[in-house]
């Protein structure tokens, strides 16, 4: 498993590079967005973890550009830790953001999860939520036992989804995973596929499983 470091404070990318190496992966480090970006674009990486005040070009246009094209697993990790800079990282796309200071161990953590999460689904080929069932394999949904035809396309949505479950998810993000399409592309036809998928999945039945998250995307939990 190999990850891509993109931050400009030297320590910090010591730090982080030491402890990754430590817990097995190997590394690569990149001080300033430009080369970071160069680099995500050379090589195949398994994780990018991205700073966002960096020189050169900062972490958002990185994240930006880079999934116009890649679908790497991205980890901001960032001093600016109000909800809008959250938000904006994983409305960009990313996986996942953590805030500065950082546990370590928490960072590992996440690590482990995400690149669990891009592993070919070899032994969890049954997604469940609440009393929903999907069996990927089978291309078969269920819901309260009751069987429900979706389309090729509401299927990759919904398993999307069920990959995902409590994260709030960009149309874009929607959008890259399930149609293909690039950061730029008109998003109002994730809003049309979701509206169909619920009517199918959530209006028959008591408890709503899709969210809409207003002003970034959606969610797909069983809220208590
Ligand atoms: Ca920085």
């Amino acid at each position: 498993m190999k990850i891509l470091i993109i931050e400009d404070e030297a320590k910090t990318a010591d730090y982080l590079a030491n402890g990754l190496v430590e817990a097995g992966y190997s590394v690569d480090c990149a001080s300033n967005g430009v080369d970071g970006l160069h680099m995500a674009r050379e090589s195949a990486y398994d994780l990018i973890l991205l700073d966002v005040m960096l020189p050169e070009m900062d972490g958002w246009t990185v994240m930006q550009r880079l999934r116009s094209h890649s679908r790497t697993p991205v980890l901001f990790l960032s001093a600016r830790g109000t909800l809008e800079d959250r938000l904006r990282g994983l409305g960009l796309g990313a996986d996942e953001y953590l805030v500065k200071p950082f546990s370590f161990a928490e960072l590992l953590a996440r690590i482990r999860i995400i690149l669990r999460r891009e592993q070919p689904q070899a032994n969890a080929q049954l997604l469940c939520l609440d009393d929903l069932q999907v069996d990927v394999d089978k291309h078969r949904c269920e819901r309260g036992g009751v069987r429900i035809a979706l389309t090729n396309q509401e299927f990759r949505l919904l398993v999307c989804f069920l990959q995902h479950t409590e994260q709030v998810l960009s149309r874009t993000f929607l959008a890259s995973r399930v149609w293909d399409m690039n950061f730029d592309s008109d998003t109002n036809v994730v809003d049309v596929a979701v509206r169909r998928l619920r009517q199918k999945i959530d209006d028959p039945f008591p408890v709503r499983l899709i969210h809409t998250v207003h002003g970034v995307g959606y969610r797909c939990e069983r809220e208590a």
